[in-house]
């Protein structure tokens, strides 16, 4: 039985092992890496995940969500086709393709889990994620900061002592850690994180220069001109990468427009992300005591590092200061890999420690004389302590014969109560006396996996009461959930490639200009017929046909004689 590393991604989700001495990443069902994270529901309300979701997010936004890591702990209820699901069960359904895949792939049956989050996820988020294995079956043995799975894996390979600054750039968020490797020890300084920026956030800028410059009215876009807007921009954001101009095209009610993007426009009408990149570095160095002096390799992580205007960002700022530039998508899980493998004790790598922080303060409200009504937040636990780490503070009762003590717990660096994440609370009778007289000992303790457990106590009578926060929802309330998202249809593995060709061309056919989409009709009329008649070697056959098709419509640089001579096999 083995265990599975799992990056559980904003845009993208990937599963490794180590065997036999090594890390193995887990190709899906279509041999990429890569599972977009990506859940869309089906109009006869099949369940469908990464490739096939995505190209529905154009052609069914209405049935398809992306980005849901954003709302991991939140209670935000996502509808798709008129069923409605927590961000937790949504990941459960990319966590069960992983596992699924894995499976398969490895010929074994898999049932521990190790899954990455950013380092600044908080409690509730955490434990969300926890959640989500849970709901696909799966047992969450650890949760690891991002940014340590990425240095561990960079440390590994380069076998060098260093302090690495991990710029973990993706699609809907930044993570910044600043992680000290020596000896068998990978230790997380500290970090500092935006969780809505990321690269996504290029596509909206886009889309507004975009829009500006042809004087397309905001409002008069319908869902689904939106979505192929976003999409269009993220396409020519990527071909940024490889060349220093591209083309962003879209035809909106038969009308097509054309703009011509460099990185030099890009970086001028990025502005503002580009300064709360800066701050959130500026916030990692400062916590961690640091300078740009101290930071031997920067690690660039995510997908979104590979943008050209962003690497030149970055040297501006560190100027000297080496970058690893390796598969940006890949470093995470291969760095699960090695933990998965610690965890395993395989001789190569039993002596690894991880050592994590606590991203945030921990802390609890209490009275403040001057102004009743704003309580102060009273730090417990500070920002970026190591864990685990247990501390624990003395407080009296603030009123005569006060006959309870509230304790709220809460997360955040603001000065009153109310501007902080409260997670929860703990109530506790303590006998009616004078003020001052009674007092209560609370303890703050948060776990290797950022969980955190707090104990009240009250001094004169020994009474005391804890509370996990990772307990909120129990395990008899996880497997009515799991067995009310059982009765949901997911897609069967063996129709996949089919459905996804399906969804390819739709999307085609979407993007493209009037003059073409009679022709891509006829491909999926074709190929509809085709899927009627279920002869599997045909179907195979023509399916690889339209993959060249849909290569050549999505590259402007033609080859058209080559597809038309294909084209006249297909239609005699
Ligand atoms: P991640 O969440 O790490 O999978 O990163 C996904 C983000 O990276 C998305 O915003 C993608 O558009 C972006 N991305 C991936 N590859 C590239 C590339 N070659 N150039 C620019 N952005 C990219």
């Amino acid at each position: 039985m083995a265990v599975i590393g799992i990056d559980l991604g904003t845009t993208n989700s990937l599963g490794a092992v180590y065997k036999d001495g090594e890390v193995i990443l887990i190709p899906n069902r279509f041999g990429s890496f890569l599972t977009p994270s990506v859940v869309s529901m089906t109009e006869d309300g099949t369940i469908v995940t990464g490739e096939i979701a995505k190209e529905r997010l154009v052609t069914h936004p209405e049935a398809t969500v992306a980005s849901f890591k954003k709302d991991m702990g939140t209670e935000r209820k996502i509808n798709l086709n008129g069923r409605t699901f927590l961000p937790e069960e949504l990941s459960s359904f990319i966590i069960r393709a992983i596992l699924e895949d894995a499976r398969e792939y490895l010929k074994e049956d898999i049932e521990e889990a190790v899954i990455s989050v950013p380092a600044y996820f908080h409690d509730r988020q955490r434990v969300a994620v926890k959640q989500a294995g849970a709901l696909a079956g799966v047992s969450v043995q650890r949760i690891i900061n991002e940014p340590s799975a990425a240095a561990m894996a960079s440390y590994f390979e380069r076998n060098e002592e260093q302090i690495f600054l991990v710029f973990d750039f993706g699609g809907g968020t930044l993570d910044v850690s600043i992680v000290d490797c020596f000896d068998t020890l990978v230790e997380i300084v500290s970090v500092s994180g935006d969780n809505r920026l990321g690269g996504d956030n290029f596509h909206q800028v886009m889309a507004d220069s975009f829009i500006r410059e042809h004087g397309i009215c905001k409002e008069s876009l319908t869902a689904k001109d939106h979505a192929l807007l976003l999409r269009q921009a993220e396409k020519c954001k990527r071909r940024l990468s490889k060349a220093e101009e591209a083309e962003m095209s879209l035809t909106i009610g038969g009308i097509s427009f054309d703009s011509i993007y460099t990185n030099d426009r890009l970086t001028d009408e990025s502005g503002s992300i580009l300064s709360r990149m800066k701050n959130v570095l500026s916030r990692a160095l400062s916590d961690g005591d640091m300078t740009i002096q101290d930071i031997d390799a920067v690690i660039l992580a995510g997908g979104s590092s590979r943008m050209p205007l962003v690497q030149e960002y970055l040297r501006h700022l560190f100027g000297q200061v080496p970058f690893v530039v390796g598969n940006c998508d890949e470093l995470i899980a291969r760095g699960l890999g090695l933990v998965c493998a610690v965890k395993a004790r395989e001789e190569e790598v039993k002596d690894f420690i991880l050592t994590d922080i606590c991203p945030f303060t921990l802390g609890t409200g209490t009275y403040n004389k001057a102004d009743p009504a704003h309580s102060y937040m009273t730090p417990i636990i500070e920002r970026n302590t190591v864990l685990p780490c247990s501390r624990v503070q003395r407080f009296y009762t603030a009123a005569d014969y006060q006959k309870e003590i509230c304790i709220s717990i809460l997360q955040g660096e603001h000065t009153y109560e109310e501007d902080n994440l409260k997670l929860g609370k703990v109530h506790i009778l303590v006998p009616r006396k004078k003020k001052g007289e009674e007092a209560v000992d609370v303890r703050f303790t948060y776990d290797i996996n950022g969980i955190l457990t707090v104990d009240v106590t009250v001094i004169s009578t020994g009474r005391s009461i804890s509370k996990t926060l990772s307990q909120n929802m129990s395990r008899d309330e996880i497997e009515k959930r799991m067995k009310q998202l059982e009765k949901l249809k997911i897609h069967p593995k063996d129709l996949s490639e089919n459905r996804l060709m399906m969804e390819k061309l739709e999307t085609l056919y979407e993007e493209a200009k009037p003059d073409v989409r009679e022709q891509i009709m006829s491909y999926i009329r074709r190929f509809e017929y085709l899927l009627a008649r279920q002869n599997l070697r045909p179907i195979q056959k023509y399916r690889e046909y339209l993959e060249q098709i849909i290569e050549w419509y999505g590259n402007p640089d033609p080859f058209r004689e080559e597809q038309k001579e294909g084209e006249e096999e297909w239609t005699s």
